[in-house]
């Protein structure tokens, strides 16, 4: 069995070696012939993710189609569906993904409310929100976020009138309220052709500078009501594969739905050693046509994203810490940046825990 893969990160990368373990062999794109997945796949074509014929080149031959990048010329994949290659994801979680007011609405209309929000067309329609639901508000570009990108926090009236808000509107954007979080929450979900669904364990996200810093596994489990908002969510809209479902959690106990990703998500990274079947498995699974498993977490986990200015010093870490129950995941990137997600340690079990938590803190008081 052959898997085409759009994108070559490290999502393409974890995907990849779990591809191997199941007997599939993998053909990734991506524009950098040194990216992550390099080192993990078994074919690799370099060529611009909008670049249509090599989109065709990768298709040619493989059973079926996947991607690790959401932000993929959709009108090209739509080219693919004379060839015989199987996108079982289909095209409707990108169409919904890409775009955060389609997202939003889409989520609204299953039953599951974001947080207060509205397209911005004007500066006069954003001071119409604030005005019917105060300070403070984020307005968020449409398309291309990620990371806190693209991103205004706008405080006071003074705030409305900056450059920054001038610029972001002009790309198209939606402003919502900025609600009080207690935390938030990543609810992963497999769904295969015949709908049949399965959950990865879900974990807290702790971010530093809008960027995910820890995913620690929840305790006692998942909220049902999440469950039942996520479950049908995905029903209404029929989504297949992996989706990825970011939930707020406010300090009065108001949950609503963040974004959506159709992908594996940095806070699933634990399930590779956490659970009895990884979130890049379970999402092969899905889009080859398998055989769906029960998802178990073996153990408590905690993960911990390391960027750029973290990397040296968290490989030391690593080399003096031996132990059999931390692991560390270099995504082998080439260029070292500021803020650019290099890796993750993955600690099993309530001591190699309590271990990671200690250099957490650390890292954490280096980037404050
Ligand atoms: P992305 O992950 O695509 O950059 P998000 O919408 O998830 O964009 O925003 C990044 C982070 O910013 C969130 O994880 C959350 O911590 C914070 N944030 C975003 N929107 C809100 C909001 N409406 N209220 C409070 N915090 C928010
Ligand atoms: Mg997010």
């Amino acid at each position: 069995m052959r898997l085409a893969i759009i994108g070559g990160g490290q999502l393409g990368m974890m995907l990849c070696t779990a591809a191997s373990k199941l007997g599939i062999e993998t053909r990734v794109l991506d524009p950098d012939y040194a990216c992550s997945a390099s080192n993990t796949c078994d074919e690799l074509i370099v060529a611009d993710f909008n670049d249509r014929k090599s989109i065709k080149k990768l298709a040619k031959d493989c059973d079926y189609l996947t991607y690790e990048f959401e932000n993929i010329d959709i009108e090209a994949l739509e080219e693919l569906k004379t060839l015989p290659v199987k996108m079982v994801q289909g095209l409707k979680p990108l169409q919904i993904s890409t775009d955060r007011f389609v997202e939003k609405e889409a989520a609204r209309v299953s039953g599951f409310p974001p947080v207060s929000y509205k397209r911005v067309q004007s500066l006069a329609s954003i001071e119409e929100f604030v005005r019917e639901h105060g300070y403070p508000a984020i307005i968020k570009t449409r398309k291309l976020g990620y990371d806190g990108k693209g991103q205004v926090v706008i405080n006071d009236p003074l705030d409305i009138n900056s450059r920054q808000v001038q610029e972001i509107i002009k790309v198209g954007s939606i402003i919502e309220k900025a609600v009080d979080l207690d935390y938030e929450l990543s609810v992963i979900i497999i769904r295969n052709k015949n709908g049949e669904t399965r959950f990865i364990p879900s974990t807290i996200n702790k971010h530093i500078n809008n960027i995910l810093f820890t995913s620690h596994i929840v305790e006692n489990g998942v909220d049902e009501r999440i469950i039942e908002l996520v479950y049908n969510y995905i029903e209404y809209h029929n989504l297949k594969g992996i989706i990825t479902i970011e939930v707020f959690i406010c300090k009065d106990g108001d949950i609503y739905f963040n974004e959506m990703a159709p992908r594996p998500h940095n806070s699933g990274h634990y399930s590779i050693e956490g659970c009895n079947h990884s979130q890049f498995e379970m999402q092969l699974r899905a889009v080859c046509e398998l055989e769906l498993p029960m998802v178990k977490l073996l153990d408590e986990s905690l993960m911990v994203n390391i960027l750029g200015q973290d990397y040296e010093f968290a490989k030391a870490w690593v080399a003096n810490n031996q132990d059999l129950n931390i692991y560390f995941h270099d995504y082998l990137k080439t260029a070292i940046k500021h803020n650019r997600k290099m890796a993750h340690i993955t600690a099993i079990g309530i001591d190699a825990i309590i271990k990671l938590s200690g250099f957490a803190k650390t890292i954490k008081e280096r980037n404050e």
